[in-house]
């Protein structure tokens, strides 16, 4: 999509500190982050919430998942947080869809 500010990542039309990258996917650090390691996982494919999941798509969301788990390992996180956040009433702020690798401090529940 023309002005997403991922899909320009993604075509690495503006920078970004990428982590790990498929055909299908791109893993990048986030630019505000929020715990010491803290990675945002995002299909290439612009897709803008996960309400737009379907039987055409999904498996993509497994291949984030599976990516998040690699980079965990990769980074040795102890434990980790996976967060997609949905529509801005859940706090989406950037409507391509993404996944937070949250990792590397004591997290806590429940979430704002
Ligand atoms: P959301 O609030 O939509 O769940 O998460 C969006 C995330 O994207 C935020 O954590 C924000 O810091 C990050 N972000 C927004 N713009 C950019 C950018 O241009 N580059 C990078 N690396 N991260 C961004
Ligand atoms: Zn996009």
């Amino acid at each position: 999509m023309e002005n997403c500010i991922f899909c320009k990542i993604a075509r690495g039309e503006i920078p970004a500190k990428i982590v790990k990258e498929t055909d299908e996917l791109v893993a990048f650090n986030d630019l505000s982050p929020q715990a010491p390691h803290h990675v945002l996982i995002i299909p290439k494919q612009h897709i803008s919430t996960l309400a737009e999941i379907n039987e055409n798509n999904y498996e993509l969301m497994g291949k984030i998942v599976l990516t998040a788990s690699e980079i965990a390992k990769e980074l040795n996180l102890e434990g980790y947080r996976i967060v997609a956040n949905c529509n801005e009433i859940a706090g989406q702020s950037v409507f391509h869809i993404h996944f937070h690798l949250l990792g590397g401090r004591q997290m806590h529940w429940p979430p704002g």
